[in-house]
């Protein structure tokens, strides 16, 4: 048997219980073999929350097995789209149900701002359910006449199999919804590895399966290290696609270890250092909003976190006071606070790396015009933290970040802020603000990113596609494109 943690909520007398084994076939169990565990720590007091077991390579296995068995029996091409959709709009109900409660333990797990977990982590997953249950009986294939109509071809869009899910802990609610939710819908079957920092509410979720009524096998969950249950997932002989959300630098081992076993599939939405340009007709006010929602939502924690800001000359001193002024209004606190608007970082690991790049922007000759000197007392807080006087070479400039860090530069011509704002190895988001049409044709013809976002920044829909080019990833998640990277299109040639 496993154990349940009971999680007090502080300032009230609540406690929330969270299963702290592994799910596999619809059961939470202990690891076959690990002794390991890991400790979940509330990144506003740094005090323990609870811990959960760490699964291992052979937990991995089991898990596998248990989804291959789901995916021959009771799902796969067992179940009708109809009956998916059916359940995915169950779990979306029940996810809705405990919005409160999964929100609480997002943000004891994660830190960040419960009114933000719950009305956009939880509420804009539970959309994405709801969207995916949608499509779930709508995935169909083409007839095609052949050979001057004497024979046809059809296609069949089949689920791909058992899919490997690796999420990161910046929004592991709707990191889990993204990948659980097209994946069931197009009716593969699941190993979840959430992150090792924030493993609660997928846990939690788990249990949500269940009530739904999803068969056993169909998720599994196995909370795990990177380096155990990640690269076992990534390297597993019956594993047919891995859908991974991380930064580079794991992307690229996970391709690799990809490549070295079964050539299975692998979708990687990675990491970036999206570029916002200000031109002088922009409306200054609205943009410097939006800057301010870039470089600071999730505390930066955010993949497409817009953390470097060009500024057309004319207009950036101007422009440089509004935002501090805006900046500067965010509370960074315990995001348990109703006041709070940005929590603390997620960890002692990400704190001490985004003071490393703060002390090196300085080092290396940047100005620190905001922020930039840590707090006393306990918690990762981090302030928001701005930049000017940048050269392209600076690791500040170059290197995801992933805090509330922001890099400010200026040009002079559009020519000069595509060439600035393309000067990157990732290509993930990039926003620009102006008045004039043209100009915002051009531009976001030229930027090389997977979304370009015009005189608004970082907004997300279920329904539009979102992932990277260059080195910020490989495949779409959201829309209907998600589909296609569940299925596999097989073609059947008929001489009837
Ligand atoms: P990370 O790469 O360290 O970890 C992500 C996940 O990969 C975790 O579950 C971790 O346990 C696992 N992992 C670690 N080593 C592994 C290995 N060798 N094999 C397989 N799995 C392994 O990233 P993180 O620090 O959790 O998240 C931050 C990064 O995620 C940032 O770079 C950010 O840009 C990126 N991110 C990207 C998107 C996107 O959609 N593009 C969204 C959110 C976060």
């Amino acid at each position: 048997m496993a154990t349940i943690a009971q999680i007090a909520v502080p300032g009230s007398t609540k406690t929330i219980s969270v299963p702290t084994g592994l799910f596999i076939n619809n059961q939470f169990v202990p690891s076959l073999d690990s002794k390991e565990t890991i400790e979940c720590i509330n990144p506003a007091t740094e005090e323990p929350i609870c811990s959960v077991v760490a699964g291992s390579a052979k937990d991995i296995d089991a898990a596998v097995a248990a989804a291959r068995t789901a995916f021959t029996t009771t799902w796969g091409k067992n179940v009708s789209g109809f009956e998916r959709s059916r359940l995915l709009n169950k779990l979306a109900d029940l996810v809705e149900r405990d919005a409160q409660e999964l929100a609480e333990l997002e943000t004891l797990n994660n830190g960040k701002p419960l009114k933000i977990a719950r009305d956009f982590d939880v509420g804009d997953s539970v959309a994405c359910i709801r969207y995916y249950a949608g499509w779930a009986d709508k995935i169909v294939g083409q007839s095609i006449d052949i050979d001057n109509k004497t024979k046809v071809a059809f296609t069949k869009h089949d689920p791909i199999g058992v899919c490997g899910q690796i999420i990161p802990w910046n929004y592991p609610i709707m990191m889990w919804a993204w990948k659980v939710a097209p994946a069931l819908a197009c009716g593969c079957t699941i190993v979840m590895k959430p992150s090792e920092f924030t493993p609660l509410t997928a846990l939690k979720l788990s249990e949500l399966i269940v009530e739904a009524g999803f068969p056993p096998g169909v998720v599994n969950t196995v909370p795990s290290f990177g380096s155990v249950g990640g690269a076992a997932l990534s390297s597993h002989l019956d594993v047919d696609k891995v859908a991974f959300t991380g930064s580079t630098a794991t992307g690229r081992r996970i391709m690799e270890a990809a490549a070295k076993s079964n050539l299975k599939k692998v979708t990687l939405e990675l990491g970036g250092k999206s570029p916002q340009l200000i031109f002088e007709s922009a409306d200054l006010d609205q943009a410097a909003n939006w800057v301010a929602l870039g470089f600071l939502y999730n505390t930066g924690q955010d993949c497409t976190a817009g953390s470097r800001v060009y500024v057309q000359e004319s207009i950036s001193d101007k422009f440089l006071q509004i935002l501090i002024e805006k900046a500067k209004a965010l509370t960074i606190g315990n995001g348990l606070d109703e006041k709070t608007g940005g929590g603390p970082v997620v960890s002692k690991v990400q704190y001490d790396k985004i003071w490393s790049y703060i002390e090196a922007g300085k080092q290396e000759g940047a100005t620190c015009v905001l922020g930039g000197e840590k707090r006393s007392g306990k918690g990762y807080f981090v302030d928001a933290t701005i930049f000017t006087d940048i050269r392209p070479e600076m690791k500040i400039v170059r290197e995801e970040i992933f805090g509330p860090v922001l890099s400010v530069g200026k040009f002079k011509t559009e020519e000069e802020a595509i060439q600035l704002a393309n000067n990157t190895t990732y290509g993930l988001g990039a926003g620009l603000h102006s008045n004039d049409a043209g100009q915002c044709m051009r531009v976001s013809s030229a930027l090389e990113a997977g979304t370009v976002w015009i005189n608004q920044y970082n907004l997300l829909y279920n329904n539009v596609p979102f992932g990277g080019k260059k080195q910020s990833g490989i495949g779409r998640e959201l829309g209907s494109y998600a589909l296609d990277e569940y299925t596999s299109v097989k073609a059947i040639q008929w001489n009837y």
